[in-house]
């Protein structure tokens, strides 16, 4: 077998008392569209936080294309080709969705930059930088008419369509991209499942984090499940719905009451 794009390999990482990744293990192919489900607050976010560097682990290795990137530093990481996008958008409020989409293309240690101003940033995008960036908002569906907007001046679909073209004009081999669908209503999914499909023609691996089931089910190829840390899980849509650990672990996060809250 080849070597995996990404891979997650017993991971451990607790804050405080809480144990948010206990021996977590995934992988990611090259090309492939993978996905991630779990309720919330089984860890899945941390595990995107813990591959990019964001959050350190505390036990366990990440390697991506079979190099161990555990202690890497966040901007190699992502020059090893892993981009991603936040649960809760994170695009810079003075950009344009031209210049947030751009930023991916010059600062590739995942697009977010706090306390820059829109100067210093706008004189740094390049000619390149900026073409990578009009071809990533193309591929997403952004309009060119509003491309000039800043993301509070445009419907919340399109800032998360901005928010994964700058992920992809990083020139990613893996967007991370952690609950896309949070907060859009059924055409806006329908149409994410299709920008997803996209990626994924243009080469690029994607991992889908979701704790929407059926989301998930129509949009990936291979499924982990997370529950409390671990993976509980792996397979084809199919063979994940059908098991019982897994069907277990939603029904006792809906006796709870935790499935549905951001
Ligand atoms: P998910 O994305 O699946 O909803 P998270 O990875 O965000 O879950 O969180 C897993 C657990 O870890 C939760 O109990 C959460 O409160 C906790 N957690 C995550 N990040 C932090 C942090 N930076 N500080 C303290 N607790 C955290
Ligand atoms: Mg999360």
């Amino acid at each position: 077998m080849s070597v995996p794009l990404l891979e997650v390999e017993g991971v451990s990482r607790s804050f405080g008392g809480v144990h948010a990744l206990q021996g977590m293990s995934l992988s990611v192919a090259e090309g492939e569209s993978a996905a991630l489900i779990g309720p919330n607050g089984s860890g899945k976010s941390t595990l995107v936080n813990v591959v990019t560097r964001m959050v350190d682990a505390e036990a366990g290795a990440v390697r991506v294309g079979g190099v161990d990137v555990t202690r890497a530093r966040k901007h190699r990481v992502a020059a090893h080709g892993i981009a991603r996008t936040f649960q809760h958008v994170r695009l810079i409020p003075e950009l344009t969705l031209r210049e947030n989409a751009a930023v991916g293309a010059i600062h590739r240690d995942l697009g977010t930059v706090r306390g820059t101003v829109r100067s210093f940033l706008s004189g740094r995008l390049g000619k390149a930088d900026r073409a990578v960036a009009e071809q990533a908002l193309d591929l997403m569906e952004v309009p060119a008419s509003v491309r000039d907007r800043n993301p509070d001046a445009v419907p919340f679909a399109l800032q998360r369509q901005t928010e994964i073209a700058r992920a992809l004009s990083a020139s990613p081999r893996l967007v991370l991209l952690d609950e896309p669908a949070a907060g859009m209503n059924p055409a806006e999914v329908a149409m994410l499942l299709r920008l997803l499909r996209a990626v994924n023609a243009a080469g690029i691996a994607t991992l889908l984090i979701e704790h929407n089931m059926e989301f998930v089910m129509q949009a990936a190829d291979r499924i982990t499940v997370i529950n409390r840390g671990t993976r509980i899980a792996h397979g084809t849509a199919q063979e994940v719905r059908r098991d019982p650990a897994v069907v277990e672990a939603y029904l006792g996060a809906r006796r709870a009451g935790g499935e549905e809250s951001a």
